[in-house]
């Protein structure tokens, strides 16, 4: 397995997402700006009401972006801590199968299918 590679990949990953994550911010700003008289930038806007009929779309896509950001920022850190590769609740390693498939994955199947079922 060719970890620079993989690493390689996660950053420009994570900078792809970091953008796409701000073009929401940004489209979701101007959206609100236009809708009301008051600058709001922050997120409590996203409970108020809702002027924008595909915020809903935006807001589980943006959510999406987020939450692979934070496994992304997650499997670097482990790059760091010279851990990549190995399960977070368990310890064993991650086939390398599963990595190259989904280089950001941090649970091996077992627990990620016991995580999800709860
Ligand atoms: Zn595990």
């Amino acid at each position: 397995m060719d970890r620079d590679r993989i690493k390689g990949s996660l950053e420009s990953e994570r900078e792809r997402l970091q953008k796409e994550i701000q073009e929401f911010e940004e489209e979701f700003s101007q959206s609100m700006e236009e809708a009301t008289e008051e600058n709001m930038y922050d997120q409590h806007m996203a409970d108020a009401a809702n002027p924008m009929h595909n915020r809903e779309v935006d807001l589980s896509l943006e959510d999406n972006a987020k939450r692979m950001l934070e496994k992304i920022d997650r499997a670097l850190e482990k790059f760091e801590e010279d851990s990549y590769g190995s399960c977070d609740n368990c310890g064993q390693e991650i086939t390398e199968g599963r990595l190259e498939a989904v280089p950001y994955v941090n649970l091996c199947i077992d627990c990620e299918r016991k995580l999800e079922r709860g």
